[in-house]
């Protein structure tokens, strides 16, 4: 049995666009069909079966009620590579990105280097970290067994040799030492209005915020990090636009030395890095 043909791709966009812009209407549809969105526009007078046309409008109906983009598709962009998302892992940030491009440098192409993602998420950086950084030995924990379950699923995908711990931060963990530790925790301070905007309404608040002052995660991070650093080893993390200053006071307190910040695109410092070297 064939389905019925009740509209065209051109009639599905037009739709689409009263309730949501164009451009989503486009990525989504795209989706749907399993076709580039240059596809779609040189197929515009092309039928689309029933079951598209509900499809499209559950989406529609979804993201014009704010849901995520990258929820609905499934998938976002990191470092130049696709990773799943779904909502029990935080979507990859291109601010995250930093935290990339500082740790590749760091590590160079000598000796194998011992890395701990804390709070892996989608397995993002970790991942990223592994494929990028080749004389990398990559370790990453998150709290969220959901949560290890897409970032295992992306590092088969991704061809990247994780070795993925179900760990409260260190809680779990078999004792180690790493060269460099890296983490983006949750940095948003409880009741932030941006936790009730945007994207972040669906994403996992355990992922965005600490439930106390933003920096709850920050200080457990830092407070241990020391015992599982190897000498002269980095601990390098992501932060909110405003906790720079708390941030290297916390450094400064349990001992760091070297203290770095560095700031993204925008100008805002959004990663300290810094080590033990006594
Ligand atoms: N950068 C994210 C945001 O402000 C927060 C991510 C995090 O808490 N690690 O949307």
């Amino acid at each position: 049995m064939t389905a019925t043909t009740i509209t065209t791709i051109a009639a599905l966009l037009a739709t689409a666009r009263t309730r949501i812009a164009p451009a989503e209407a486009r990525l989504l549809l795209g989706h749907l069909l399993q076709r580039s969105t240059a596809w779609l526009e040189a197929h515009r007078d092309e039928p689309v079966d029933e079951a598209v046309d509900r499809q499209m409008s559950a989406l529609v109906g979804r993201r014009s009620a704010g849901e995520p983009m990258a929820y609905l598709l499934g998938v976002r962009e990191f470092y130049g590579r696709d990773f799943a998302v779904t909502a029990d892992v935080l979507i990859p940030r291109p601010e995250t990105e930093l935290l990339v491009d500082i740790v590749k440098e760091k590590v160079g192409v000598g000796e194998t280097a011992h890395i701990l993602d804390l709070g892996t998420g989608s397995g993002c950086l970790a991942i990223t970290l592994a494929l990028e950084c080749t004389n990398a030995q990559i370790t990453a924990v998150d709290v969220s067994a959901p949560a290890l379950a897409v970032a295992r699923r992306n590092a088969q995908q991704l061809d990247a040799r994780v070795c993925f711990v179900e760990s409260n931060w260190f809680s779990a963990l078999p004792a180690q030492a790493f060269d460099l530790i890296v983490a983006n925790p949750p940095y948003v301070a409880a009741g932030d209005p941006h936790l009730s905007e945007g994207d972040l309404r669906f994403e996992p608040q355990g992922a965005l915020t600490d439930h106390a002052d933003g920096l709850a995660a920050l200080r457990h991070i830092i407070a241990h990090t020391p015992t599982w650093l190897s000498p002269q080893g980095w601990l390098f993390c992501e932060h909110g636009y405003d906790q720079a200053g708390a941030v290297r006071n916390l450094l400064q307190a349990a001992g760091f030395t070297d203290i770095e910040q560095h700031h993204d695109l925008a100008g805002i410092v959004r990663c300290a890095g810094a080590r033990i070297t006594n």
